[in-house]
């Protein structure tokens, strides 16, 4: 099929995408119409256009903010910086953002935010103008603030752009003492919490471990357990997919064969570093002719290369009926928002691929961003309060048993057991529970309800269950 033709036989809209899965989950749920429409539909969205002045010029931005149901609040998900974003785009994303929390049990309700513009364009400086009066609009039309609607990043921003939006919500509002909670994915130094910046990445790893230990669902795809010496092709160096490439490889032994971007990609059947491939692409500005590796100038021609488990973690669309039949991978992880078409995903669930939802799988940087807020409405950060007394009560426990059998534990022992828990350590073990727990809520459905085959529809039915009992007891639906 030609390029053209797939793209007329299927909608690539996130929209209409997320609403046939929306319908497909829905379906199968005994829940009055009405409410179901209510938990579909985007509540609210604010359109902007603002200019901005660099030198002499003036140039007019497009922002958007929509909150798609403000069932819990505050409402919360990231902002996006592209040229390519539209407001449908984010609507969807809002919508993605209320069922993945719904998912990871985070009590809040979902939104997105853009700014039509490619970040590669605009200094520093520029940026950080643009990201000012964008927030500031925000501020005016009340789409902000830490009881109302808590952004964070996104495709094309990153803490810098969060620690200006925190900075100019602080100005607009002198003496407010939670201000810091107006935004997650902060420097550590602007309130910042410790582990949010790998957070999704961190997430994709515990995901994949707790897939990758149950013997039942791995007979099916034929892999064995345990995610050491698996192969993995990641498509996006950023945010999301670095962290989850560098910990794969770094902390459970997969073998990162394959790391596409958009001036190309590489393949390396030995296994790539990705800390290397990091650095660089940074000194090279590209990837391409990374000693070793085999160069794939049609970037998205690499994920139809061998491996175990595929992770799109860059942008929307990018698994279609174009390429769906020529993936190998057994697993489709889902980093990026949006990655794989309905469409594709009858293929490969006919050819038995193994699609882990991106509403469930990228949800470690919400969830850490929960706690990010947390921190900053506590003022305090975590382990602060119980680190010492910890190793103190731990100290005395092994000095009570070294006594009872005369005999002295050895000092490294002593040292690992006997350490406290930093910052770093809870939010790793949150986000764990959080993911491990999740998962199992997920399967269970998929395991135990008719008709009910894949996880995707899965998550969408826990979801949609937990927002349906939320406006329930609110007493919106009698
Ligand atoms: P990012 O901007 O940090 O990284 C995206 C990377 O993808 C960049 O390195 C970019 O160069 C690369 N890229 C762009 N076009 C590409 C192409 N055609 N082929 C290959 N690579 C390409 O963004 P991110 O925060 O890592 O977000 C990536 C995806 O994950 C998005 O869909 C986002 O919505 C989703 N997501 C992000 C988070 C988060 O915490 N950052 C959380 C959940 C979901």
């Amino acid at each position: 099929m030609t390029l053209h033709a797939s793209k007329l036989a299927e909608d690539l809209n996130l929209n209409n995408i997320v609403s046939r899965q929306f319908d497909k989950a829905a379906a199968m749920l005994k829940l009055p119409e009405g409410l179901l429409k209510q938990i579909k539909v985007c509540n609210t969205v604010y359109m902007v256009q603002f200019p901005v002045r660099f030198g002499d010029k003036y140039e007019i931005f497009t922002g958007w903010r929509a909150e798609h149901s403000q069932h819990k609040k505050p409402v919360k998900g990231g902002i996006r910086y592209s040229e390519t974003v539209t407001q449908e785009d984010v609507m969807a994303l809002a919508t993605l953002m209320t069922y993945k929390c719904a998912i990871v049990n985070v009590p809040f309700g979902g939104a997105k935010g853009g700014v039509r513009l490619n970040p590669r364009s605009y200094s520093p400086e520029q940026l950080e103008k643009i990201t000012r009066r964008y927030t500031a609009e925000l501020i005016k039309k009340g789409f902000i603030g830490p009881g109302i609607d808590v952004p964070a990043p996104d495709y094309g921003t990153g803490e810098r752009e969060m620690a200006w939006i925190a900075d100019t919500y602080d100005a607009f509002h002198p003496g407010e003492i939670d201000n810091l909670g107006c935004v997650t994915g902060k420097p550590i130094s602007q309130g910042g919490i410790r582990g949010r910046r790998e957070a999704t990445g961190r997430g994709i790893q515990f995901a994949l471990r707790e897939v990758f230990r149950n013997e039942q669902d791995l007979k099916k795809i034929k892999l064995s357990p345990g995610l050491s010496e698996k192969t993995v092709i990641v498509q996006g160096l950023g945010n999301v997919g670095y962290y989850a490439a560098l910990f794969l490889e770094e902390e459970e032994g997969c073998k990162i064969v394959g790391i596409a971007e958009y001036e190309g990609g590489i393949f390396d059947a030995r296994g790539l570093r990705v800390k290397d491939v990091f650095h660089y692409r940074k000194e090279k500005g590209s990837l391409l002719n990374f000693p070793g590796a085999r160069n794939f100038k049609d970037s998205i021609a690499l994920l139809e290369e061998d491996c175990d488990i595929l992770i799109p973690a860059a942008l929307e669309n990018q698994i279609t009926l174009e390429n769906a039949r020529n993936i190998k991978a057994k697993v489709l992880a889902e980093g990026a928002n949006g990655p794989t078409t309905p469409e594709a995903e009858e293929i490969l669930m006919k050819k038995g691929v193994f699609v882990i939802p991106d509403i469930y799988l990228n949800a470690g940087g919400v969830t850490v961003s929960y706690f990010e807020w947390l921190k900053n409405l506590s003022h305090v950060r975590f382990g602060r309060m119980e680190k010492r007394r910890e190793e103190q009560t731990m100290a005395n426990l092994v000095q009570t048993i070294e006594d009872a059998v005369g005999k002295k534990l050895p000092e490294h022992v002593k040292k690992k057991i006997g350490r406290g828990p930093s910052e770093l350590d809870l939010v790793n073990s949150g986000l764990e529970e959080t993911m491990i727990e999740a998962y199992h809520e997920i399967r269970n459905i998929m395991e135990t309800r008719k008709n009910v085959t894949d996880l995707r529809t899965a998550s969408y039915i826990d979801a949609i269950e937990k927002v349906a009992t939320s406006y329930l007891e609110l007493g919106v639906f009698p």
